[in-house]
């Protein structure tokens, strides 16, 4: 075992979005693999302290760690492939080194000196990366810099990987993923756009150890070469990244081409333990060869760009994979579900999701797709503002108060039974400010939720301002929808459930952000398998009526 953190790049050359976070959760996950404790960590390019008050459509999902911090979706493919939190120190972005050396600077710190991005900004760069390693608790400190090189916005960053290498000769190493595009028209694999971006790399004195290059097809041996030869890598330290049916698959394609023996070797690790792998290849087993199918509807409104509902859809994938099932999910804009067509898009939908989201937009849509699931006993889960979509639908649609309403929609409404917490009445800025993180929820026993955990004690992530109005809680209670998960310190409601309905369960937090493949989430899992019953139903009716 290494007896000092070993702090591994990664950088990204030629173009964006080649998938750096699941190269970099997948080398982890190798390491992982061979008894090493390891982190990932993310360093991105942007001004933003933190993505919270990013539009889901500039940047998708925003995950949120135990520790409250609203963080790029990268993390949470981190905490998918390694079954390890991370924490706020795990995602660092130009605005909060800024932040901070500017804090200093107010506070005196620099001693009256110039304040300069280097030293500076760099300084505190490198302070953000090895306050991982620091702690002791890890062997290999991942770090992906966010953007691609040769961005004005990511120098000072390759600035502060240059100085590391320097500093820390035998403990640092650089990865660097690049493209390798195919030209049909010439036939060929092209290696130059690769050569550029090393170029650029050695530009700014880094001079990359490993290249991993993603690929469409095969990279024969002699394009390996050339590139090896061309970037001053050893031909060995050429990986290639083949496109992969699914995300899962990567960590195995980059076993077969020795990603990990690589990156050990290159750091003097000569006595790192076998790799077992056995429960991952046990996931994909199960996953690949699903024996039943449920379609799920989830309805938001941000359905266009997928990214920001990541960690839903990966959710699936892991309570699928549990349940022996393929989930296939229909992406429905809540925008264009009204009460004159709902049934267009619902009707033969094994379960309906209805997402988190902010604003009055797409509300409508919502309620009514909860509504169509609720009076057709069709499997219900709802999440953060699906769960105050169900409450607003039955206390309208049930209790007969057909103003009911959430005050983040209409502040001023006679039956608010969704409404802002106490505390968060006064908070007047945006970033950061919301309920966020873990926080601790008793179960109902007997419940749905509890069964599905089976425990009583549970603790789950939070974002959100907008809350359950307790004053509401008997009307609801008497009349079938029971608040089966409390937190024991607040009495605030986190998961509400239906009488008389196959599985309708509803949360405040966010179960998505926990679901791992080592731990897929109790509540998809068991929202999965209630479609799958109810699937399974639907056919053995119409074989029962085919035969009669
Ligand atoms: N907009 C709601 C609130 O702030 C729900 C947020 C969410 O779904 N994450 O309470």
């Amino acid at each position: 075992m290494a007896d000092t953190a070993k702090y591994v790049f990664v950088t990204g050359g030629v173009t964006s979005s080649l998938g750096k976070g699941i190269i970099s959760a997948s080398l982890a996950k190798l390491l992982q693999s061979r008894g090493f404790r390891v982190t990932i960590q993310k360093l991105d390019p942007y001004i933003n302290v933190d993505p919270g008050t990013l539009n889901p459509y500039e940047h998708g999902e925003c995950y949120v760690t135990d520790d409250g911090a609203e963080t790029d979706l990268d993390l949470g493919h981190y905490e998918r492939f390694l079954n390890t939190p991370t924490s706020q120190a795990n995602n660092v972005t130009t605005g909060r080194i800024y932040q901070s050396v500017i804090e200093k600077e107010r506070r005196g710190d620099y001693l009256g000196k110039t304040v300069q991005i280097i030293p500076h900004i760099t300084d505190e760069i490198k302070r953000c990366v090895q306050i991982l390693g620091s702690k002791k608790d890890y062997d290999f400190v991942i770090t992906e810099i966010g953007g691609t090189v040769g961005d004005i916005e990511s120098l000072p960053y390759i600035e502060a990987v240059r100085q590391m290498l320097w500093e820390k000769p035998d403990d640092t190493l650089v990865v660097h993923l690049t493209l390798i595009p195919y030209l049909r028209a010439a036939g060929e694999l092209k290696t130059k756009p690769t050569q550029h971006s090393v170029k650029q790399l050695l530009e700014f004195g880094v001079q990359p150890d490993i290249l991993v290059c993603r690929t469409e097809h095969e990279l024969p041996a002699s394009v390996k070469t050339k590139v090896a030869r061309f970037c001053n890598v050893a031909a060995n330290a050429v990986i290639q990244s083949i496109d992969a049916d699914t995300i899962y698959d990567v960590p195995l394609l980059m076993m077969k081409e020795e990603f990990d023996n690589v990156v050990l070797e290159k750091l003097g690790i000569t006595d790192a333990p076998e790799r077992d792998l056995s429960k991952w290849q046990d996931f994909l087993r199960r996953f690949k060869n699903p024996t039943s199918t449920v379609r799920i509807a989830l309805v938001g409104k941000y359905v266009e760009l997928k990214d920001s509902y990541k960690s839903i859809a990966e959710a699936f994938d892991h309570a699928g994979a549990e349940n022996e099932t393929k989930v296939e999910v229909e992406w429905i804009h809540s925008e264009e579900i009204r009460h004159d067509n709902v049934e267009q898009f619902l009707k033969g939908m094994d379960g309906i999701l209805v997402a988190p989201g902010f604003g009055s937009r797409g509300i409508d849509g919502k309620i009514e797709a909860i509504r169509f699931a609720r009076e057709n006993n069709i499997p219900f889960f709802g999440i953060c503002l699906g769960m105050q979509c169900a409450v607003i639908e039955f206390a309208r649609n049930v209790l007969g108060h057909p103003a009911a309403n959430s005050t983040e929609f209409k502040e001023y409404t006679s039956h608010p039974v969704i409404s802002l917490m106490a505390e968060q009445k006064s908070i007047t800025n945006l970033g950061g400010t919301m309920r966020l993180g873990s926080y601790p929820c008793s179960l109902k026993e007997g419940s749905k939720a509890q069964k599905a955990y089976n425990k009583e004690e549970i603790e789950e992530r939070h974002r959100h301002r907008f809350e359950f109005n307790n004053e509401y809680m008997q009307e609801f209670d008497s009349n079938g929808m029971h608040a089966t998960g409390i937190n024991p310190d607040s009495g605030l409601v986190e998961i509400v459930e239906l009488d008389n309905h196959r599985w309708f369960v509803a949360c405040q937090f966010h179960p998505e952000y926990k679901s791992t493949v080592a731990k897929p989430h109790p509540l998809f899992v068991g929202f999965v398998s209630a479609a799958n019953h109810f699937a399974q139903e639907k056919t053995e009716v119409r074989k029962g009526v085919n035969a009669g």
